[in-house]
């Protein structure tokens, strides 16, 4: 298997953004990570920048700060800022600050990383394509591309039972990431060499994880560049994709929350986003959409849908599936995987929601504490 040998061979070299970038990934400071070094926050400043080189005990030193492999910081993925489009959730809360948003791109960028790497050594065949639309040949614009999405997977008409797993067997791969302090749910890239990538907020309700795929998915197809017009295509796009209009049209005629919430599990989205497209779809008035919303403030629906409504969450299996393959096929351990990506065993598992790996997290007091924390 050529993969290791590939790794020692850039094991030499120095990728100086991977040290920014796992500072960022752990929330650190430059002047926190210099204290624990024991050198200038300027020279920290400049050995990330590539302007300073590193001695031997000052890279062990940096491993341990920065809990991670020396293999960590020989990925020689590039960089890459925030993607063409990020959900509109990040840019209505203004208040989220740099650092936080430069956490979440540093865990996206490691993933990319990651995969760039574990990917060379394997091969992912989609079971069906994932075309992409020019929208000034669609007439229907985002609503087209949506059908034609369904069409080109042959899809049976109504709900869509699992998303995610249709996006994964289009060759996406769909990552569960840590993005409730950024306030995002979701955002994709598509990069030269790799599958088109979608990053989901983990937390987020099955119910919104399925419109913020669909979403994300949309951008994929319809938007190669940005548009000024295309977060709102991108819930058009969702919202025909998940609620086909020839479908759901009837059940929408003069809805009321009972019947929303009698439609919600079977479509598996949300009840608000069955009143939007309601409304959309000219299914009831203006002064019943007004209502209708009016009414799910007073119950408190707008900020949380009731409990016994709740969707659960659809779980990625073509990342594990990943995992599984160098496991099985390739016959790595966990700690060579582990290695390979720079990373303890045990910060593995979370980063890619792995339910079948061994070394699990242990709660802090040192790395050596006995009782493993159970990961949800
Ligand atoms: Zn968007």
């Amino acid at each position: 298997m050529t993969l290791i040998s590939k790794m020692q061979a850039v094991e030499h070299d120095l990728n100086h953004e991977m040290i920014l970038l796992r500072r960022r990934m752990l929330g650190y400071t430059q002047a926190q990570v210099a204290d624990s070094l024991g050198v200038s926050q300027g020279f920290l400043s400049k050995l990330e920048q590539g302007l300073k080189e590193i001695d031997e005990p000052l890279l062990d030193k940096l491993c341990d700060v920065l809990k991670c492999r020396r293999s960590f910081f020989a990925h020689s993925e590039r960089i890459y800022g925030a993607p063409l489009s990020t959900h509109p959730m990040f840019r209505k809360h203004a208040s989220v600050g740099q650092k936080v948003l430069d956490k979440l791109l540093a865990d996206v960028n490691a993933r990319i990383a990651h995969f760039r790497l574990m990917l060379s050594g394997l091969e992912i065949q989609p079971d069906f394509p994932l075309p992409q639309y020019d929208l000034d040949d669609l007439p229907k614009g985002a609503v087209q591309a949506a059908q034609y999405v369904r069409r080109a997977w042959q899809l049976p008409d109504g709900p869509i039972p699992n998303l995610t797993v249709l996006c994964e067997r289009a060759g996406c791969l769909v990552f569960a990431c840590d993005m409730s302090e950024a306030k995002i749910d979701g955002i994709s890239y598509r990069i030269a060499g790799l599958p088109p990538l979608i990053f989901l907020n983990k937390d987020l309700p099955g119910d919104r994880w399925r419109f913020t795929l669909a979403h994300e998915l949309g951008h994929l197809v319809m938007h190669a560049y940005p548009n000024p017009d295309m977060e709102d295509q991108a819930n058009e796009f969702a919202s025909e994709l998940l609620m086909p209009e020839k479908d759901i049209g009837r059940d929408l005629r003069n809805i009321d929350l009972a019947r929303a919430g009698m439609l919600k599990p079977i479509w598996k989205v949300s009840m608000g986003a069955l009143l939007v497209r309601a409304k959309r779809l000219q299914k009831i008035t203006e002064g019943q959409s007004t209502y209708l919303w009016r009414t799910m403030s007073m119950l408190g629906y707008r900020t949380a849908e009731p409990v016994e409504l709740s969707i659960p969450r659809e779980r990625t299996t073509l990342v594990p599936s990943v995992f599984e393959h160098y496991k099985g096929q390739l016959e790595y351990n966990e700690e060579e995987i582990s290695e390979l990506l720079g990373l303890y065993p045990e910060d593995v598992p979370q980063l890619y929601e792995l339910t079948n790996w061994k070394h699990r997290l242990q709660l802090v007091e040192g790395r050596q504490a006995a009782k493993p924390l159970r990961l949800a």
